[in-house]
Order: C-alpha cells, then sequence, then structure tokens
C-alpha cells in the first residue's frame, strides 16, 4: 500500500475553474467515446462509497440498445455524519449539472433528475432557479438534455440506488433485486447512470483539467481526491477536500483534538478505526472506503452509546421489506442492551456477531448488509465499554 501525505486540493470548489458551461460546451466537441475513456484512464471510482469505475459504468449503459436512457444524481445524501453535498449543491450546483449534461452526452440520454434528500429542501428554490439558467443556456448550446429536480420525503433507504429510482417513479422506497443493475434497467426500467453529486462534479472536473491533473492525486487503487465532512471531538469541523490515500493516523494528526481513541469511517455503516490501528488504516478504495462521513470520538465518549445510536438508527430506517435486516437490526440493538444490562454474558456479543455477518450475506441491500461494519468493528475493538 502507497501511503500519502495529507494534502487539501481544490478540484470540487475550484473558484478559478472555467465557466461550467463552457466546461460542458468543450465536451460536446469531443466524440463521447473519448471523454468514457479518459474517465476510465482517470481511474475516477464513484464518490458515494461503493467506489465502481465510473467511466465503466457510463460505457456499459452507453452500449445498451434503447432507444430511452437516463440520467440520475444521487443527492439523498442521508449517511449519518455526512454534510458535504449539501455544501456542493450550495454552492457549486452548476458543475454537478455539467456533469450530469456531459453524462447526458456521452450515453444518449435527452433527461436527467436530480433526486434531492427531503431535509434539503431549503436548497429547492436556489437550485431551481439554476437549473432553469443552466437547461437555457445548453439548449442554446445545441445539447438536447434537460435536468429536472424530484425531492424526497425523508427516508434513508432511498439513498440506496434502486430504492431512489422506485421513489423517483412515484411508488413507495424499496430496494429491487439485483440484477438487472441500473445499466441495463434503472429508472423507468431504462439504462440509466446513476452517480451521486460529488462524482458529477468530478467528471465536469477531469474534462476541465484534464485526466493528468486528477492522476497526479492519490494511489492506484484510490486515484484523486474526496471531499470529506468532518465531525465528532475536533476543533477542526467542517468539509474538507483531500487527497485520497491519507493514513487514519496522517488524518487524526490533522484533525484530532489530541485525544482521539477512534475514528468512525464513513458514517454509520462504515467502520471504527482505533487507535491502535490508525497508523495502518489508510483512507481509500485499498483500506476502508467512504461516501465522506469522517466522525471522531475523544476518550470522554462511550463508544456503547455510539453502538447503540447506530443500530437505533438502523432500526429505525431498515425498509422492512427483508427478515434479516428487519429482525436483524433489532435482535442486534437488543442484544447489546441485554449484555450491557448484565442479563446475557460477554460471550453473547459473540453470537451477535455471528448474526450481524449472517445479515452480510442474507439482507437485500446495503444497508442491511453493512449493518455487519460498525457492529463487528465496535465489538472487537471496544469489547470492554459494550460488557455490564
Ligand atoms: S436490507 Fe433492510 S433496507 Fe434493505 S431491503 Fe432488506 S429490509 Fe429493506
Amino acid at each position: 500500500m502507497e501511503n500519502k501525505l495529507l494534502k487539501k486540493v481544490d478540484l470540487i470548489f475550484c473558484k478559478t475553474c472555467q465557466d461550467d458551461i463552457e466546461v460542458v460546451k468543450k465536451a460536446i466537441t469531443r466524440h463521447p467515446d473519448e471523454i468514457i475513456n479518459d474517465l476510465i484512464d482517470s481511474g475516477l471510482k464513484g464518490r458515494g462509497g461503493a467506489g465502481f469505475p465510473t467511466g465503466l459504468k457510463w460505457k456499459f449503459t452507453k452500449n445498451q440498445d434503447s432507444a430511452v436512457k437516463y440520467v440520475v444524481c444521487n443527492a439523498d445524501e442521508g449517511e449519518p455524519g455526512t454534510f458535504k453535498d449539501r455544501e456542493i449543491l450550495d454552492t457549486v450546483a452548476t458543475k454537478v449539472f455539467a456533469g450530469m449534461a456531459i453524462c447526458g452526452y456521452c450515453i444518449g440520454a435527452k433527461e436527467g433528475y436530480m433526486y434531492l434528500r427531503g431535509e434539503y429542501n431549503f436548497l429547492l428554490k436556489k437550485l431551481n432557479a439554476s437549473l432553469d439558467e443552466f437547461n437555457a443556456k445548453i439548449k442554446a448550446a445545441g445539447l438536447d438534455f434537460h435536468i429536472q429536480l424530484r425531492s424526497g420525503s425523508g427516508a434513508y433507504i432511498c439513498g440506496e440506488e434502486s430504492a431512489l429510482f422506485e421513489s423517483l417513479e412515484g411508488k413507495r422506497g424499496e430496494p429491487r433485486n439485483k440484477p438487472p443493475y441500473p445499466t441495463v434497467a434503472g429508472f423507468m426500467g431504462k439504462p440509466t447512470v446513476i452517480n451521486n453529486v460529488e462524482t458529477f462534479v468530478y467528471t465536469a472536473m477531469i474534462n476541465h483539467f484534464g485526466v493528468a491533473k486528477f492522476k497526479e492525486l492519490g494511489t492506484t487503487d484510490s486515484r484523486g481526491s474526496k471531499v470529506f465532512s468532518i465531525s465528532g471531538d475536533t476543533p477542526k469541523a467542517g468539509i474538507y477536500e483531500l487527497e485520497l490515500g491519507m493514513s487514519v493516523d496522517e488524518f487524526v494528526k490533522e484533525f484530532g483534538d489530541g485525544d482521539t481513541k477512534a475514528v468512525q469511517v464513513g458514517g454509520a455503516s462504515g467502520h471504527c478505526v482505533p487507535r491502535k490501528k490508525f497508523n495502518d488504516t489508510i483512507i481509500g478504495f485499498e483500506g476502508i472506503p467512504t461516501g465522506g462521513s469522517m466522525m471522531l470520538f475523544n476518550s470522554s465518549r462511550s463508544m456503547y452509546n455510539v453502538l447503540k445510536d447506530y443500530l437505533e438508527f438502523f432500526t429505525e430506517e431498515s425498509c422492512g421489506q427483508c427478515t434479516p435486516c428487519r429482525v436483524g437490526c433489532q435482535q442486534l440493538l437488543k442484544g447489546i442492551e441485554a449484555v450491557k444490562r448484565g442479563e446475557r454474558p460477554a460471550s453473547y456479543l459473540e453470537e451477535l456477531k455471528k448474526l450481524a455477518l449472517s445479515m452480510k450475506v442474507a439482507a437485500k441491500c446495503g444497508l442491511g448488509q453493512s449493518v455487519a461494519n460498525p457492529f463487528i468493528s465496535i465489538i472487537d475493538n471496544f469489547k470492554e465499554e459494550i460488557i455490564y
């Protein structure tokens, strides 16, 4: 593993960049395959956390034989501890629109949708005004592509791409079986590229700056930079764009309060890294990937309370469609409460870990599958705080 020094960069919030309409105009003078090949070459992976190569996603969708295709922006930022898409949408929304328009041009889509988190409705007025202007300008530039905004209703599960499509189609937001994947059958059953807010900005910025500038940053497996939402026990809470590939230790030296005992990388569904592993853990796809949430905990925090909060969250947000997640989340929560009260022995935690691992393989979608990440990493590293 390559270890990178923590370096702050400025691709996403870049104030001196070319006008975003000019970025689109320049892109549509090129062949779609050239743009897609650039994205593949750049190594850009989806910034939502799953890390699928963006260029390949676009290529697979372009290659589908369908007269109707869609571009969807997942702006349903709901992972606890994540608040950076809000800032991107508030300050550089036209960069997101530019990425969507370039995507539409590349895959042959005429319509794009942005699905905005219900709690971000306060941004709607500003976004709609900016979007009206953007749509008119790209039409005048000769690109037959139109973006619309849709608002969610506050369900965390609608950040899962297939549940998002269901919601966008006016149905109850529940995950679908996969395959088929969105590149084949996404929104309205048509081939769809769905990327998150930040990923679309990077596609526009790679078009603007060129591949080389992006590839200068990060590591072989984690090219480029990423926007992080940093919260918890830190004197520097906020939003930062940082190079990928830094160790948790480097991160803590920059953002910790001198007493950091754990960092939750990737929000509630991510992994908890204890102090003894700070040095060996890379933040990136070769280590622990993150959709952007980084929560720091110092010695004043009870990791039992942290885990209990996460499990209450998952129990509340489980859509209830599949048994492993619907029942599993509740049983994990009840289980740690029973251990904490002394009604169950410490050894019961090992049984609960087996349940969490079975959810990882048996739950239908990422929500139920990822509960094991915080559960096992907190139990394994902070067991003494969980037991009676
Ligand atoms: S894993 Fe949970 S959220 Fe996903 S489909 Fe099953 S019950 Fe719903």
